[in-house]
């Protein structure tokens, strides 16, 4: 439980005051922080709300996301793709919508991610800064598939933000729960490219399955690539013969299996039939 709130002056100032203070936590919206039975436990707080990143920008050929957005703003915003904001409106919730962030979903990577799936499946890039024993203070740009895939080595890294393409790549996510408001069985994501000789490639296909962690199928990607899958029963075969799943309150293992792999094989249609991007 919270039992001290620190503000942070700047992000140099937020890693220092994490590192200095053992069981503390960086505090973005607080949303899950302070959900009755949440997974994170500390007594100290220390508030992201001084950094100045809470904003979105165009850089260009990007979209630059500050990691203190909020879901609120994503869906208000003429400079985010229409993919996240979905993935935002999958929080039913319009208070939560308000506080929750898009670095406090990323960084907690759940098996019910609203946003995870997508965002992986966009090949976005993740700004981080990070600071040393000795104190030294450095940021890095890195692919979102290393920050999923490495994910208990950035505990003590602070999110500064995304950078979303604009290259035009197809994404698209599925939400799979009771109603809005409940705890997702299977939430998926899918992404990928297609040249002008219609070469598919980049293929991402991600699955936060409640029970199990956040999966990558990478066998099901590489086979799109290579051209081995062509139909979206290929797909869909492919996909529930992959994917963990066990049961649990939301859910079976066969029926999170099945609909996982439905929903996948569903946007793989959707991207190869020129869907919306
Ligand atoms: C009733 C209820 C239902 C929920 N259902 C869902 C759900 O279905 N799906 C889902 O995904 N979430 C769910 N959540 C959890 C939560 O609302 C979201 O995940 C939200 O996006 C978390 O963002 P936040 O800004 O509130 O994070 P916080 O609660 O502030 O922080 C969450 C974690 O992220 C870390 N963090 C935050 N910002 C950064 C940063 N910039 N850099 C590094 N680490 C950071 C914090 O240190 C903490 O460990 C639910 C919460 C509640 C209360």
């Amino acid at each position: 439980m919270i039992q001290e709130f620190l503000i942070a002056k700047d992000t140099e100032d937020a890693l220092k005051l994490k590192r200095n203070n053992p069981k503390s936590v960086l505090y973005a919206g607080g949303t899950e922080i302070n959900r009755l039975n949440s997974s994170i436990d500390a007594k100290t707080a220390i508030s992201l709300a001084n950094l100045g990143l809470d904003g979105i920008s165009d850089e260009g050929n990007s979209v630059r996301i500050g990691s203190m957005v909020t879901f609120a703003q994503l869906i208000d915003s003429d400079l985010v793709p229409q993919w996240l904001k979905t993935a935002a409106l999958y929080c039913g919730s319009f208070t939560k919508r308000n506080m929750a962030t898009i670095g406090g979903n990323l960084a907690l990577c759940s098996d019910h991610s609203y946003l995870g799936p997508a965002l992986l499946a966009s090949r976005a890039r993740v700004l981080t800064a990070n600071i040393t024993e000795e104190g030294s203070y450095s940021e890095d740009n890195i692919p979102i598939r290393e920050y999923h895939a490495y994910h208990s080595l950035f505990s003590g890294t602070l999110l500064l933000g995304f950078l979303i393409s604009k290259d035009g790549r197809f994404v698209g996510s599925l939400r799979y729960a009771n109603t809005l408001q409940s705890q997702a069985a299977v939430t998926v994501g899918f992404g990928a490219t297609k040249n002008s000789e219609g070469v598919i490639d980049h293929v991402r296909v991600f699955a936060a399955v409640k029970g199990i962690d956040m999966q990558r199928l990478s066998a099901v990607e590489n086979a799109i690539e290579n051209g081995e899958f062509t139909t979206k029963q290929d797909v869909q075969l492919a996909v529930a013969h992959a994917i963990e799943a066990k049961d649990d309150s939301t859910g079976s293992s066969s029926y999170k299996r099945y609909i996982a792999s439905e929903g996948i094989a569903q946007l793989f249609s959707d991207f190869i039939s020129g869907g919306a991007k």
